[in-house]
């Protein structure tokens, strides 16, 4: 099962919101022949309410209006692309990074166009091998949504940017009703929540001589969150996934000499990128395997008989990443919940690369021994004597060894457990029903349709609260064809008077 078809029709002749009854505009409200344009409120204003709104205003042929909400006020660019560490780059070559599915090579002209501009000689190959910063990805975000803006402004239609936390979303007699930090109401027809990855739980009970220390960072992705850490200062990290990578750099850039650890239960880094030529594709996505044994078989056999003929493991994973979300469907919870517990860490570390550039850093710094990276187990921490203590136990058991930092930073994972998530609008979400936990407590519950499971209301969720249902959503090239394929929808549904 697809998340869209190709031509981005709906699978069936449902339309988005319908059984909506009196929830949401009249007919005539959102129909043609109304002079008031169907009031879409976006919920976070990151990478994926951005490229929805683009999406959007290119799929519809009559004026909305649509407001983003952003509590952060970064607008387009969200946590990932408003870095501003040079260092920091693409995890994903430019090749696959086009805001439009079905237009890949968008980005890599957009980067052409730019550096032309600034008399830069481009250094983007026409293969798109290349990991450019962030932030110039950030850039790029904020250029197409400009436009897309101009052009729907001078056929009626509006769109709005609003610095504001929504801590309350209701369903009313004439719609939905959003609730702000500063107390206003706000009506709307629709509303997409796009609230993005929210900072790790702490991974064990915090001993409060911790807490108050201060010396836990529990927010990695907080601006300015180790700009206190001293240059020779020891550093444990909790986790050696991307975030960690990231976390290393930023410290690099300050000037760290310090010794940093960085602890995960296997201890797995990302793999790095190389270039590598397309794998044919060797899975039915009408007919995925039904089981993780089948499935990781399938895959063994096909990076044995690719190695055969010269091509690299990533060639066949780069094949797969197209199918996941049919491969996760056909899925029964069972097996998902058995790939979540044994298959995660590998598969994240094999589909999540790092640029050549930083897996070379990070080596460097490894052979240095600036950076250890261990496997073990952390169950708790204390701070005495001015430091972090804790016990590591080995993946092979063993007594623990005592170990002492200056720092902890936990780069453990977003949270996705929204039971856990302190914020109003999802607690509030919850408690009324609103939305509901998917099966898996990955994020929210949704139909196909992105609409949130529970009283039929016109709310919808977009990138990586959707996890549950398709797995791959945080990555642009999930998000990009989440959002054409919604958006597609609800312009028609919005055409139809649905
Ligand atoms: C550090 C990092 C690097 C990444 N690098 C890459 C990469 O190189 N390539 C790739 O393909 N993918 C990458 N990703 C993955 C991916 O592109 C992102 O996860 C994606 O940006 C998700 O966008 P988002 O808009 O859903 O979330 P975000 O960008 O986090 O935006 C969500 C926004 O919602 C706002 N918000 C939340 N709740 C509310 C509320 N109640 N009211 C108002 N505003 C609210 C927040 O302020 C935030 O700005 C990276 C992710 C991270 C975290």
């Amino acid at each position: 099962m697809a998340i869209c078809q190709n031509d981005g029709t709906m699978p069936n002749s449902r339309r988005l919101g319908a059984g909506g009854g009196g929830i949401g505009a009249t007919t005539s409200d959102e129909g043609a022949m109304t002079e008031n344009p169907t009031r879409i409120a976006v919920v976070g204003a990151g990478f994926t309410g951005t490229v929805f709104a683009v999406h959007l205003l290119r799929a519809i042929d009559r004026p909305v209006e649509i407001r983003l909400y952003d509590r952060c006020g970064n607008f387009g660019r969200g946590l990932a692309y408003s870095a501003r560490n040079p260092h920091h780059l693409l995890n994903v070559r430019v090749s696959n990074m086009s805001m439009f599915d079905d237009d890949p090579q968008h980005f890599i002209r957009w980067l052409w166009r730019n550096e032309a501009t600034d008399g830069k000689v481009s250094d983007i190959p026409p293969s798109g091998h290349a990991f450019v910063s962030r932030a110039t990805y950030g850039a790029y975000v904020e250029d197409v949504f400009h436009s897309a803006v101009r052009e729907a402004e001078a056929r009626g239609g509006t769109v709005i940017r609003a610095e504001d936390d929504v801590v309350d979303l209701a369903a009313a007699a004439d719609g939905l009703v959003l609730r702000l930090a500063d107390g206003q109401a706000v009506g709307a027809d629709r509303a997409v929540l796009s609230v993005g990855n929210f900072p790790p739980s702490p991974p064990f009970p915090l001993d409060p001589a911790l807490t108050e220390s201060g010396r836990y960072i529990g927010d990695p992705w907080e601006a300015g969150a180790i700009d206190r850490i001293g240059p020779d200062d020891s550093v444990l990290i909790v986790g050696t996934g991307l975030t960690m990578v990231d976390v290393v750099l930023d410290l690099a850039a300050q000037g760290h000499r310090g010794p940093v650890h960085a602890l995960s239960r296997r201890g797995l880094l990302p793999h790095r990128h190389e270039l590598t030529r397309p794998y044919p594709s060797f899975l039915d996505e009408k007919a995925p395997p039904a089981s993780l044994v089948q499935l990781m078989r399938l895959i063994r056999r096909e990076v044995r008989a690719g190695a055969a003929q010269g091509y690299d493991w990533r060639s066949v994973m780069d094949a797969v990443r197209p199918i996941v979300a049919a491969l996760w469907r056909g899925l029964s919870n069972v097996e998902r919940r058995r790939f979540l517990r044994h298959l995660r860490p590998y598969w994240e570390v094999h589909r999540h690369r790092l640029a050549p550039s930083i897996a070379d850093r990070i080596d460097a710094w490894r052979a240095a021994g600036r950076l250890v990276v261990g496997a073990g187990r952390i169950d708790g921490a204390t701070f005495e004597d001015g430091q972090v203590r804790v016990i590591r136990r080995r993946r092979d058991g063993g007594s623990g060894e005592p170990m002492a930092f200056d720092w902890m930073i936990n780069c453990s994972g977003p949270e996705c457990d929204y039971r856990r998530i302190g914020h109003p609008l999802i607690q509030s979400l919850l408690a009324t029903g609103l939305a509901r936990l998917d099966p898996l407590s990955l994020g929210l519950d949704l139909t196909e349709r992105f609409e949130l499971v529970g009283p039929a209301n016109r709310v919808y969720a977009l990138g990586p609260p959707t996890r549950g249902m398709w797995w791959e959503t945080t990555a642009v090239p999930d998000i990009r064809k989440q959002c054409a394929c919604f958006a597609r929808w609800l312009a028609e549904d919005i055409a139809a008077g649905a």
